[in-house]
């Protein structure tokens, strides 16, 4: 099965694939981790990318298009994946349709998942991950057990640069203008399956479970 996750950054995208890749055994396939990892790791890919991520601008299509097509060609992808931040614009939506039509893949469905501005802003502001393991937390809606540390590891939590106010306000207007286009480009396909992001983290894989089940 090969998903494609569409939603405002703090919509649960990340989170819910997260949980689905475990119970439909399909690889996870981010290009924001892929590029905060080349960016730490300080590869050419990461140095070109930094600038453009810290002011929440898109990275070059060329670069994820590349990053995405490399992926796709890994062995763990072979039973499916869900596209997680990619695309981003029209752009790379249509090389993605070039570059399944010579890989002879195709989209099973588009999941865009939905969230008002407010509650998108809260969520980033709060949200912390661990140094050592990942695990993302929420300074309110889900906190550690001791400030600033992991329950699962002790690492210590740490904030995105770009989950702060002034980038979190680009992020959205770059989602608004730039990756909003793609729910009426997934629509005219028959792709797109709409659900709403606010509850539960259960409820709302229930509800994806359900639309990618038709
Ligand atoms: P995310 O973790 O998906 O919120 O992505 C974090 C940042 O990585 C974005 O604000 C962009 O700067 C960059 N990025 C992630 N995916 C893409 C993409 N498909 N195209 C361009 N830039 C991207």
């Amino acid at each position: 099965m090969i998903l494609v996750f569409l939603g405002a950054p703090g919509s649960g995208k990340g989170t819910q694939a997260k949980i689905l890749i475990e119970k439909l055994k399909i690889a996870h396939l981010s290009t924001g981790d892929m590029l905060r990892e080349a960016v730490a790791a300080k590869t050419q890919v990461g140095n070109e990318a930094a600038s453009f991520m810290s002011k929440g601008e898109l990275v070059p299509d060329s670069v994820v298009i590349k990053l995405i097509e490399e992926r796709i060609q890994k062995p763990d992808c072979k039973n499916g994946f869900i596209l997680d931040g990619f695309p981003r614009n029209t752009t790379q939506a249509v090389s993605l349709d070039e570059m399944f039509s010579k890989y002879k893949l195709k989209i099973d469905h588009c999941v865009a998942i939905e969230v008002d501005e407010q509650s998108l802003v809260k969520r980033l502001t709060g949200r912390r991950s661990c140094k050592n393991c990942g695990t993302g937390y929420h300074i309110e809606f889900q906190a550690p057990k001791v400030k600033n540390i992991c329950d699962k590891c002790g690492g210590e939590l740490f904030q995105r640069n770009d989950d702060v106010e002034e980038v979190i306000k680009d992020r959205l207007n770059v989602y608004k203008t730039k990756t909003s286009p793609l729910i009426e480009f997934y629509s005219k396909k028959n792709l797109l399956r709409t659900i709403a992001g606010t509850g539960e983290f259960s409820e709302i894989t229930e509800r994806i479970l359900k639309v990618i089940s038709k």
